[in-house]
């Protein structure tokens, strides 16, 4: 579904993501996983047309969309939602959600995924009015989330959703992450919680400063000395 080939990208001087391959395929969840200034959300910014490619290719759907502008990329079925921190705090939730669904144009098909998101998040619709400035940690992550999905993306990327949350919310975010997948929804997910990204992917991938180290299954790179010992703090 998604094949990265050969991806170099820059900002200014700084040379952030060298040569990374990557590919998902349908209906799976793959892990993105490196410390901190791996090059995790650059990745994801590479791929949603936020940050240019200087070299490489993205293809999504046997379509070449390196470097394309990032609504398009929506508009083709990729969407992102960013760390939560990153919603508009000052409008509500509603309206947050609205702007998810920019690219979309028929009404009652906007009707639906707000039903649909408001199923899988009750308390973003018990909050619907609420300004999201004022919606707690894990209601502004599920916010994050609910607006990436707004635009009924079929390549759903997801950007530390697991940021700043209580261990409770962890889980829960993690099992509504397994659920969208089950409705249909590939998921890339960028996380620092390797442990729990491990265990709902069915790949991942290891980036240490801009370039792919390491790429298996989830459970071997779980069961993996090296993988344990960096990013899982276990041996
Ligand atoms: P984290 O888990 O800390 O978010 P990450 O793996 O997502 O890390 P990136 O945010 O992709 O890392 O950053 C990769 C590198 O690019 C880092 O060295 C970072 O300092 C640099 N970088 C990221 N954004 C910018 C920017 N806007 N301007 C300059 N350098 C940047």
């Amino acid at each position: 579904m998604l094949e990265v080939k050969n991806l170099n990208s820059y900002y200014g001087n700084i040379h952030a993501l060298k040569g990374v391959n990557l590919e998902v395929k349908q209906g799976e969840i793959v892990t993105l996983i490196g410390s901190n200034g791996a090059g995790k959300s650059t990745t994801l910014n590479s791929i949603t047309g936020l940050l240019k490619a200087t070299s490489g290719e993205i293809w999504f759907k046997g379509k070449n969309i390196t470097n394309i502008p990032p609504s398009h990329i929506v508009k083709m079925g990729i969407s992102l939602s960013p760390e939560g921190r990153e919603v508009f705090p000052e409008l509500t939730v509603e309206e947050n959600l609205q702007l998810g669904a920019y690219t979309r144009k028929d009404k009652k098909v906007i009707k639906e995924t707000y039903e649909r998101v408001y199923e899988l998040f009750p308390r973003l619709f018990e909050r619907k009015k609420q300004t999201a400035g004022t919606l707690s940690g894990g209601e502004q992550q599920m916010l994050a989330i609910g607006r990436g999905l707004m635009s009924e993306p079929q390549l759903l990327l997801l950007d530390e959703p697991s940021l700043g949350l209580a261990p409770n919310l962890v889980l829960k975010i993690f099992e509504l992450i397994k659920t969208i997948n089950e409705q249909g929804t590939t998921v890339l997910l960028v996380e620092q919680n390797a442990s729990m990204a491990l265990s709902i992917a069915n790949r991942g991938y290891v980036l240490e400063t801009g370039k792919v180290m390491l790429t298996d299954d989830a459970k071997a790179l779980n069961n993996n000395a090296e993988v344990r010992r960096a990013y899982l703090g276990i041996g």
